[in-house]
């Protein structure tokens, strides 16, 4: 095998795959290097990918070509206690706005589908090749090593998107060797096989729509949140929680899935459905304050390597910023070929296009935002606020009522604090 390249991408996940497609099809001699036997083997997610504004550049209707579950028309937030939870959904029912917001997927089948979209291109796709190391002449970046043999495979740059632990990165120099834990989450689903029709007149859906529900007081007060996703035929299930949060307590994550798969309103959409598989997996969630320095003489990191994830409480946001930085990673490659300059002072144009999209302004807008999730009450104070107000509310037992401003004044002294309560609305308006 030649073992000289124009370019070598370190993982063929969604920010690995863009930036390969996009640097072959301009005509690099690219090798995509994978730890797994294919792409997407070891990968998993949530499962809603957002628009992928990026890959729309590349495939104007990526729609139709991406093996897609189904697309979302309702999107609900649910406040869970142990017996109780509390709804709010959005449901937009619009016959066909392709593309729509956004998708259910299966990892193992978009990321193999992707990557062999940057094979098509011209790219090499190595599997089995877990990158070990980085060689440098100098400060400069010149290729990688790989783990089974130790063997070189040489580039003048070099695409770091091996995910969140990213060792590519760390190797280079480019972040510290160290993780705060409060910057990371794991994250664990359960894959819930149930016959499409019984998922249609459960969520009350048609055709090829789908649900997503995001879900906060479902964690035994555990820093976290829960998630349901509607796929063609089976249901993703799982929660996000935060690691400095899970290791202060003695449940395990696997313990938390299964306690909440049972809390009485989860058990009822999950009845007879049959558990696939169990999978866990971590996300960068420390927001702006973690993305580690993204540009290095001849290396660029990219995807989840860099951080770049973004997560509300409503939202959790990693694959189109995979996928966008990816393809500005694989551009800024192809302009420093034009110039024959791999430099640190070519590549960290990189940076300056990510600022440019929305990649980093929201990274930037919603900084705070990790900071204001690391609030415990809002995992079971505010649950059971809601759900003790909504019971009293709809309580009607012969007694004389209150005003309804007395209930929600009383059910928020009683559970959050009335000073707690003003300090994390305020902390809320400035995260958020
Ligand atoms: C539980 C959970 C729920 C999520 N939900 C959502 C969601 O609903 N929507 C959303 O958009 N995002 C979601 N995310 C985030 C999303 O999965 C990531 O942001 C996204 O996968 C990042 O893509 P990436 O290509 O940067 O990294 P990855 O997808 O992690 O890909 C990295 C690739 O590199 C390979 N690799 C690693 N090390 C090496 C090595 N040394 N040598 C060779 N190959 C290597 C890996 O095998 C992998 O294929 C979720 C994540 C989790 C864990």
């Amino acid at each position: 095998m030649n073992r000289n390249f124009d370019a070598i991408v370190v993982g063929a996940g969604p920010a690995g795959s863009s930036a390969a497609l996009t640097m072959a099809r301009a005509g690099l001699k690219v090798a995509l290097l994978e730890r797994g036997a294919f792409p997407g083997e070891k990968n998993m997610f949530g499962g809603v990918l957002h628009r992928l504004t990026a890959l729309e550049d590349i495939f104007p209707d990526f729609w139709n070509q991406a093996p897609l579950e189904r697309h979302i028309v309702k999107k609900a937030l649910t406040f869970m206690t142990g017996e109780s939870s509390f709804n709010v959904n959005f449901d937009t029912e619009v016959s066909d706005r392709t593309p729509y917001n956004g998708y259910t997927v299966s990892r193992p089948k978009f990321d193999r589908w992707l990557a062999d979209e940057a094979v098509k291109a011209g790219a090499t796709l190595l599997n089995r090749s877990t990158v070990d190391n980085v060689v440098k002449e100098g400060k400069q970046v010149v290729g990688v090593t790989l783990l089974r043999d130790g063997s070189e495979l040489r580039a003048p740059i070099v695409i770091a998107a091996d995910g969140v632990l990213s060792f590519t990165a760390q190797k280079a120099g480019l972040r510290r060797a160290q993780f705060n834990p409060s910057h990371l989450a794991v994250g664990v689903k359960a894959l819930i096989d149930m016959p499409k029709e019984v998922i249609d007149d459960r969520f009350g859906l048609v055709r090829d729509q789908g649900a997503s529900n995001e879900i906060v007081g479902c964690t035994s007060g555990v820093r976290g949140g829960g998630f349901l996703y509607t796929n063609y035929d089976s249901l993703s299930v799982g929660l996000v929680l935060h690691l400095s949060s899970l290791s202060q307590g003695t449940k395990t994550p696997y313990d938390l899935l299964n306690e909440f798969m049972a809390q009485p309103q989860m058990a009822k959409l999950l009845r007879g459905g049959q558990l696939q598989e169990y999978s866990a997996h971590l996300v960068p969630e420390g927001g702006l304050e973690m993305v580690p320095q993204i540009d290095g003489d001849g290396i660029l990191v990219a995807g989840d390597a860099a951080g770049m994830c973004i997560v509300t409480g409503l939202n959790l946001e990693g694959i189109n910023l995979a996928t966008q930085s990816g393809v500005i990673a694989g551009q800024t490659a192809i302009k420093a070929h034009q110039e024959g300059n791999f430099t640190r002072f070519v590549l960290r144009d990189y940076r300056k296009l990510l600022e440019k999209t929305y990649v980093i302004k929201d990274l930037r807008l919603y900084r705070r935002t990790p900071q204001m999730l690391h609030n415990d009450r809002i995992y079971r104070q505010y649950p059971e606020f809601v759900c003790g107000l909504m019971d009293e509310i709809y309580r009607i037992d012969g007694t004389p009522k209150q005003s309804m401003t007395k209930m929600l004044l009383g059910a928020a002294r009683k559970t959050i604090g009335l000073k707690n309560l003003m300090a994390d609305v305020y902390a809320g308006w400035r995260a958020l």
